[in-house]
């Protein structure tokens, strides 16, 4: 498995993706919707099983329910609120016709793991750089690296693993750290790519070149991180097999 910093490209990529952008929106662009995904998430990835998450949105509340623990559909089981497949800082934030799926996935051993897939919508400005979420939440991105996940009979899927950590204090004092990762990739009709800026460039060339604005998706899965090394080779067969699961056929 080999890995790469992405840094000594990242200017060129920018300045390309400024200079798009500030053409791109002087031109009038048929929207496609075209994804190059489905908003989709199996119950199963190899010996992992999914159960999807539902969002109350009842400002009060805002639980985390599984689908399974839900009797009455779209209710949240502790309050009576309206659940959503986001949580309701997304819902406040993002536009109303983007698509979001999250499921968390528990391995025979008791190992957590969370998916989430978001689909802009005809505004594309549902997908953000993750980076500035994450922070927001109270992590420390304490390394950025590119992940190339072997696949059979085609070239390898790059994905960016952020390794993040949490610093917590008790009441009584007591502090301690949580370490996990985050991993991501972009999805674009034909495209793929593990940086937020490509993905930028790829939108406005599509936009210069051939007219077009497709719809663009953005996956994520994560969880704890522990020795090096080890928690990167369990991202990569999760994500190949997660990724079999999700291609359009
Ligand atoms: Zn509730």
């Amino acid at each position: 498995m080999e890995t790469r910093s992405f840094r000594p490209y990242i200017t060129v990529v920018a300045l390309l993706a400024l200079t798009s952008l500030a053409l791109a929106f002087t031109v009038d662009t048929n929207i496609s919707d075209e994804a190059g995904v489905r908003v989709y998430l199996p119950d199963q990835v190899g010996d992992w099983k999914g159960d999807e998450l539902r969002f109350c949105q009842n400002p009060a509340c805002q639980a985390t329910v599984f689908l399974s623990e839900i009797k009455e559909k779209g209710v949240c089981p502790k309050c009576g609120g309206k659940l959503s497949t986001m949580a309701k800082a997304e819902t406040d934030l993002l536009p109303s016709d983007t698509e979001v799926l999250k499921k968390q996935y528990t391995s025979p051993d008791g190992e957590i793991v969370f998916a989430s897939i978001v689909m802009s919508g005809r505004e594309r400005s549902s997908i953000h750089r993750p980076q500035v979420c994450l922070v927001g939440q109270g992590n420390e991105i304490v390394k950025s690296k590119v992940l190339d996940v072997p696949m059979n009979n085609r070239r390898p899927l790059d994905v960016m693993v952020l390794d993040m950590l949490r610093r917590w204090r008790a009441p009584d004092g007591r502090q301690g750290e949580y370490p996990s990762y985050y991993a991501y990739w972009f999805v674009g009709k034909g495209r793929e790519t593990p940086y937020h800026t490509m993905r930028m460039v790829y939108m406005a060339t599509d936009r210069i070149l051939h007219n077009r604005s497709h719809r663009w998706a953005y996956i994520s899965v994560s969880g704890v991180r522990d020795d090096e090394g080890i928690y990167r080779q369990k991202i990569a067969s999760f994500v190949k097999q997660l990724y079999l699961e999700m291609a359009i056929e």
